[in-house]
């Protein structure tokens, strides 16, 4: 080990990557490890999968971060484990690593909750293959209604989402553009009328999380574009066929996206530290493990807890702000200095439908919805995403899109067999 201390992170992710921008000044050696070469952004994937966006314009390369940040550097590699005795991380096919300070940030992984056939024939949303992964699949449903019309009567243009938060409206919204607006164009001889996307959310409406005024209007913009939702309605069994529902309707289709649960990444399971809900790992005030000087945990994988006790939510934000609270605890720890606990600062959520049609509830009671809420929506995830190219890059396609109504790659891209994907976190 060198003469500088060594701060390991696992996780390239919104967390991981905060943490080590904030620990750019300071006297540490860093070095990210991540399974991915890349950061991937996740509240855009659904674009990917929906052929609005490129693949390549939610990811980006994490050596391409650091290029100025001279005390950082970057492996990948899968961390398997941790030798508590030894202080250093197991990764497979690769030597232990070392570390003195080790920040755990891998985020979250899907959850199938246990519904029967989920995992065999269920498209999680969770990872870039995910998306492009879902988006092959929409698009060869279609090449077969095309070559067999007959296949529209067995369900192959028929849609499932499994989730009415944010993730399955901005999914389930996006479908039914995709269908109307361009394949609609692409597919002059299949009757794409026909095509349906059904959104089912066990709840008794959409955006649980929002106020049931923005789940009033993400229905009301669904319903206009044709989607069917089924709220208060559960998924009991999937099939390469058919999805079975728990009030005994049985769908014909090919097609489930999973858009409804997560639970903590699986590397949580195994690090021997305590769990809480989902399988996150308990933390405390700031955010280092109990019982543990030097270990900390970031992001979606974190159960860290607001001043009422209440769990933080797994967004993107919760983990930039995380991340940043411990590169500075960090250097406080270096100094001798007593750490400080996490306040984490609600700046509000969003969701958006589709084409000027997205909810936006900011602090202080406001809400916007329609145009407005989708400006924002845009502004946002403009702002967040990483890498310079990337912002532009997205710019011009959602202007190209807006301005033309066409969309981005349609193209079925086939990159590794089916099991070589990873589709769990
Ligand atoms: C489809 C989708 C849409 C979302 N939309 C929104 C949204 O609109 N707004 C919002 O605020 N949040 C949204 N979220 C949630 C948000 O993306 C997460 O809260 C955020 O990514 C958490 O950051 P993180 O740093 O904890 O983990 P992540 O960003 O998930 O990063 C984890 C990193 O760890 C790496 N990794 C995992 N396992 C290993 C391992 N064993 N070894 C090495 N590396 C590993 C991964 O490759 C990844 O790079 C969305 C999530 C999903 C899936």
């Amino acid at each position: 080990m060198g003469v500088l201390p060594r701060v390991v992170i696992v996780g390239a992710g919104f967390g991981g990557l905060e943490v080590a921008r904030g620990l750019a000044r300071a006297p540490v050696e860093v070095i990210v490890v991540d399974r991915n070469n890349f950061h991937t952004f996740q509240p855009l994937l659904y674009q990917v999968a929906t052929a609005g966006l490129n693949d390549a314009d939610v990811a980006y390369a994490v050596r391409g971060l650091f290029h100025k940040q001279h005390n950082v550097d970057v492996r990948v590699g899968e961390v398997t484990g941790v030798d508590w005795a030894a202080r250093s991380l197991t990764i497979a096919d690769e030597p232990p690593l070392e570390f003195d300070h080790l920040v755990v940030g891998v985020g979250a992984s899907v959850s199938f909750f246990g519904v029967a056939g989920a995992d065999e024939c269920a498209f999680p949303l969770y990872t870039l293959p995910d998306a492009v992964l879902l988006r092959n699949h929409i698009l060869e449903r279609f090449e077969a209604a095309a070559a067999d019309p007959s296949l529209i009567d067995q369900g192959v243009l028929t849609f499932v989402v499994v989730g009415g938060g944010p993730t399955g409206v901005e999914t389930a919204g996006a479908l039914a553009e995709l269908f109307a607006q361009v394949l609609r164009k692409d597919y002059p001889r299949v009757d794409v009328s026909r095509a349906r996307v059904i959104l089912v959310e066990l709840d008794r409406r959409l955006l649980p999380p929002f106020t049931p005024a923005s789940g009033k209007h993400a229905l009301d913009v669904l319903t206009r574009m044709h989607v069917e939702v089924r709220t208060r309605e559960q998924v009991e069994r999937i099939t390469p066929t058919s999805v079975s529902l728990a009030s005994g309707e049985v769908i014909a289709t090919c097609t489930l996206v999973w858009a409804a649960g997560v639970r903590a990444n699986p590397l949580a399971d195994v690090l021997g530290l305590e769990q809480g809900p989902g399988g996150r790992i308990v933390v405390g005030p700031d955010l280092r493990a109990p019982g543990q000087r030097d270990v900390w945990v970031v992001g979606d994988i974190a159960l860290a807890r607001d001043r009422k006790g209440d769990p933080l939510p797994q967004l993107a934000p919760v983990a930039m702000q995380g991340g940043r609270h411990i590169a500075r605890q960090i250097k406080r720890a270096l100094d001798g200095a007593p750490t400080k606990p996490f306040r984490y600062r609600n700046k509000g959520t969003m969701a958006t439908i589709g084409r000027r049609a997205a909810v936006a509830e900011l602090p202080g009671g406001i809400r916007l919805q329609g145009t407005l809420g989708w400006m924002a929506w845009l502004a946002l995830h403009i702002y967040y995403l990483v890498g310079k190219r990337n912002r532009v890059s997205v710019l011009l396609n959602w202007m190209w899109m807006y301005l033309t109504w066409d969309r981005g790659p349609r193209l079925i891209l086939r990159v590794g067999e089916r099991d070589s994907v990873s589709r769990h976190g």
